[in-house]
């Protein structure tokens, strides 16, 4: 066996719930697929992190392919930025960015601009702006989002977000977040540009035109999760496989392209609902020609725990179960299958709670596990354990782990 299809549901873990009847989501769904391959496979319970650890998408992601975090992670501005395809280079900080509208006293009126179509045309004036010596570049992304990086010397990723996460709060400023100097130059530097925008927006007559149509203004960037970019060893380095990315939202693109996978553009992978699962298997099946690892990231299950939905994660999983008959019966290839954490619809937020996790394909020790599912897989042969145990596993069972002593 040589390669592998790993496939990740974002969120996909949850806690049993009472409207279906104390099963969870997974549990719940029907999931003829998943099941044949959780029979026919090893399962377990999966720690993203570590256990009690309640991780972030990014830092999952980074356990997940054999990263250690405590070394590697450092903000997620960077795999944002990475993800819309701005180009990075050592020594830059990278941002997430939403497009807000605030009032005339500072306070925060809503996060998103009233889910703006596109943030673009209002960005389009601020790429570029020097300020302190520093370039700013910005870029949009999917609606309200973007990503920006600060290009110059001495900038540190020490700084605190210039967002407080909520509304009805006032604005507040980007703080150094140790005693650095650089540290306090980024959070000023950036703090000016933050001003700068806002007159720049303030004074955009697309705003004018918003206000006219009953609109939000899209008045004020909310700068968050600063990122500081750093050479981290290759995927390719660490396994001596090629790899790929099949994913929809741009986060996953960001942290593939970080680690050197080449990103694969599938027609209908969007990261929502409506993404086609289905052109995302046929694309990976296709991509055995050429990979031997291809990452597959499905998002719509995390969205729907966030908003906690059961009925649309039930009914999201069962559309992923479908797609899942297209890689199922594949010669020489490891299909895996898990999440990068869980995301319970009774706390709309990602939890500790370990992930489901199946291997399966030729040679792999066959488990009594008869089902897809967290309480199922629990009794499962893998047992308990954490993101970075995943790939030695999945080495161990291509045959290619090193043997460790003589
Ligand atoms: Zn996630």
């Amino acid at each position: 066996m040589t390669k592998v299809i790993f496939v990740v549901c974002d969120g996909l873990g949850d806690r049993p719930i009472k409207q279906l009847k104390n099963l969870t989501p997974l549990e719940a769904a029907k999931t003829p697929n998943l099941d044949k391959l959780a029979k026919s496979g090893i399962t377990g319970l999966l720690h993203t992190v570590y256990h009690g650890i309640r991780p972030g998408s990014d830092v999952s992601h980074l356990s997940l392919f054999g990263y250690d975090t405590k070394l590697y992670y450092k903000g997620r501005g960077m795999y944002e930025a990475l993800g819309l395809g701005m180009k990075l280079n050592k020594g830059d900080v990278a941002f997430r960015c939403n497009l807000g509208t605030i009032k005339s006293d500072g306070i925060i009126l809503d996060r998103r601009a009233g889910r703006i179509e596109s943030a673009e045309p209002f960005l389009k004036e601020l790429d570029g702006t020097q300020i302190n010596g520093v370039r700013f570049s910005i870029k949009a992304g999917v609606m309200h989002r973007s990503a920006l990086v600060m290009s110059g010397y001495n900038l540190s990723y020490k700084v605190s977000d210039a967002d407080p996460h909520e509304t009805n709060v006032k604005i507040k400023k980007a703080m150094p977040l140790d005693n650095s100097k650089e540290a306090q130059f980024t959070a000023d530097t950036l703090n000016r540009f933050i001003d700068l925008a806002q007159q720049k927006l303030k004074a955009n007559p697309l705003n004018k035109e918003r206000t006219k149509k009953k609109l939000l203004e899209a008045n004020y960037l909310l700068v968050r999760g600063a990122g500081y970019v750093e050479d981290v060893p290759s995927f390719f380095d660490k396994y001596k496989m090629s790899s790929c990315c099949i994913a929809g939202a741009g986060l996953y693109k960001g942290i593939a392209k970080a680690l050197g996978m080449d990103v694969l553009e599938v027609k209908g992978a969007t990261g929502t609902f409506t993404t086609d699962i289905e052109a995302k298997m046929k694309a990976a099946k296709e991509a055995l020609k050429r990979y031997d690892f291809i990452f597959v990231h499905i998002k719509g299950t995390d969205t729907a725990g966030e908003d906690g939905n059961f009925l649309e994660k039930k009914k999201f999983i069962e559309k992923i179960d479908k797609a899942i008959k297209l890689i199922s019966d594949l010669d020489d290839t490891l299909v895996v299958v898990t999440a990068d954490h869980s995301t319970p619809c009774e706390l709309k937020a990602h939890s500790a709670d370990p992930v489901p996790i199946l291997m399966n394909g030729p040679g792999v020790r066959v488990d009594s596990t008869k089902r897809f599912g967290e309480r199922e897989c629990a009794n499962g042969a893998l047992s308990h354990i954490v993101g970075l145990d995943v790939m030695p596993e999945i080495m161990n069972l291509l045959g290619k782990a090193q043997l460790y002593g003589d």
